[in-house]
C-alpha cells in the first residue's frame, strides 16, 4: 500500500529529516584520523536526543547503533565500533535515521577522511551526482523507473557499478514503506509518482563490480571484489509542482 502524505505531514517529515541532517553534518565535522566510528555514533545519538528525536535504526531488526558507518569497501550497514579508527584517506559512508513526532527521516552521505583523491574522490562525486539526477527525476506524473534510470545511467556512464541487492524505499510513519526504489531501471516504466509520496532515494555505487557480500556480523555489506563503495541518500517528497528534498535548509 502506498501512503500519500498531507502538507502538514510533509512538514513533520521535513523536521525529522532536519534532525538527520544536523546529525550527519556534526558527524562529518567530527570525523578525522584517529576518531572511532563508535565516537561518531555517540555524538549522533546525543544530538538526536537533544533535538527531541529518537534514533530510528537502533533496535531495528536488532541493529545495535544509531548510525550505519561503512568504511572503504563497505557499502552499507557497517556497525560503529571503538575498534574502527578512521585513517587518513578512508572513505566513510554514514547513514542516519530519526523518528520525531511519529515520522521517520532517513539520509546518508559519503566523505573522505583527510585527503582522498583518485578513484575514491571521483566515486563520491559521481554517487552524489547520481542522487542529484535522481532527485531531478522526481515530480508528479513522472515514473518510478525514471529515478532508477537516472542513477544507473550516470553511474555506468562513469564506469562504476550500481548495487542491486539494496534499494531505496517509501518512508513516513514507517521507516520502510512501499514502493521499493531500485537504483536501476528504465525511464518511462513503473508506477506514476503522485504528490504526497515520499521516497528515500539512495544510490549505492561501487568502483568495481556491483556484487555484494555480507560479513559474519550479519549486517555489514561490502563489495565482493574489495573495491570502494559510496552511498548518498535523501528523503524526497513529490509535490504538486515538482519535488522537495526534506530536511535541507529552505
Ligand atoms: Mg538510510
Ligand atoms: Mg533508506
Amino acid at each position: 500500500m502506498i501512503v500519500l502524505k498531507s502538507a502538514a505531514e510533509l512538514d513533520a517529515m521535513h523536521r525529522s529529516n532536519r534532525v538527520v541532517h544536523l546529525a550527519l553534518n556534526a558527524v562529518a565535522e567530527a570525523a578525522a584520523p584517529g576518531v572511532s566510528t563508535a565516537e561518531l555514533d555517540s555524538l549522533a545519538e546525543e544530538l538526536i536526543l537533544s533535538e527531541g528525536g529518537k534514533p530510528a535504526f537502533k533496535g531495528y531488526r536488532g541493529f545495535p547503533a544509531t548510525l550505519c558507518t561503512s568504511v572503504n569497501d563497505e557499502i552499507v550497514h557497517g556497525i560503529p565500533s571503538p575498534k574502527v579508527q578512521l585513517r587518513e584517506g578512508d572513505i566513510l559512508s554514514v547513514d542516519c535515521g530519526v523518528i520525531l513526532d511519529g515520522f521517520f527521516g532517513d539520509a546518508a552521505l559519503s566523505f573522505g577522511i583527510g585527503h582522498v583523491n583518485g578513484v575514491g574522490e571521483r566515486l563520491m562525486n559521481v554517487t552524489k551526482r547520481c542522487l542529484d539526477h535522481a532527485v531531478e527525476a522526481v515530480g508528479p506524473g513522472k515514473r518510478l523507473g525514471d529515478i532508477g534510470a537516472a542513477v544507473q545511467t550516470h553511474a555506468e556512464d562513469s564506469g562504476f557499478g550500481v548495487v542491486r541487492e539494496f534499494v531505496g524505499h517509501g518512508i513516513g510513519r514507517s521507516l520502510h514503506e512501499e514502493p521499493q526504489v531500485p537504483n536501476y531501471g528504465q525511464a518511462g516504466r513503473g508506477q506514476i509518482l503522485k504528490p504526497g509520496l515520499v521516497l528515500a532515494i539512495e544510490p549505492m555505487i561501487t568502483a568495481g563490480s556491483w556484487r555484494v557480500k555480507i560479513d559474519d556480523d550479519g549486517w555489514t555489506a561490502r563489495t565482493e571484489d574489495g573495491k570502494l563503495a559510496a552511498h548518498f541518500e535523501f528523503s524526497v517528497a513529490v509535490t504538486s509542482d515538482g519535488h522537495r528534498v526534506l530536511g535541507l535548509e529552505e
